[in-house]
């Protein structure tokens, strides 16, 4: 297990398609580890893996229930809409406001290579939409409104 240093805006692989993990092995189960060391680390409520650096299609999120391990997450439903403030640890210094789905269902693999269904809403289903769009390249400045400074 190992904390890695977050890639930050201006890195391209930020911007980049993450590719789909086409087979579960040792070293996704050490990136999922990895990754889970580099958030709690990092006071995170999701992480994804380009933010660490590898261009893969997984996702972590934990805001206080429970931590998921989402493996080639899809969204399958999105439902009603949220606007609240936030903010990325690739993005230091700065949050805005961003409308999302208030409930979104997502499509996974685990990280015994099963295939689970998770309903997340309000901070969850945020998180969630958050962090798939890191996969897609997609940073959360591309769509936030009133983008202030913070310490
Ligand atoms: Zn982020």
């Amino acid at each position: 297990m190992a904390i890695y240093q977050i890639v930050k805006k201006g890195d391209s692989i930020l911007r980049e398609n993450a590719r789909v993990v086409k087979e579960i092995t040792p070293n996704i189960i050490k990136l999922l580890d990895n990754m889970q060391d580099t958030m709690y680390a990092a006071n995170g409520v999701g992480l994804a893996a380009p933010q660490i650096g590898i261009s893969k299609r997984v996702i972590i999120v934990d805001t206080g229930d429970e931590l998921l391990e989402l493996i080639n997450p899809e969204v399958l439903m999105s439902e009603g809409e949220q606007t609240d403030t936030e903010g990325c640890l690739s993005v230091p210094g700065l949050v805005g406001d961003v409308t999302r789905a208030y409930k979104v269902k997502v499509r996974a693999l685990n990280r015994a290579g099963n295939e689970i269904e998770i309903t997340g809403e309000e901070i969850t289903a945020r998180a969630l939409q958050h962090e798939i769009d890191h996969l897609d390249g997609v940073l959360f400045i591309d769509k936030a409104e009133n983008i202030k400074t913070v310490e």
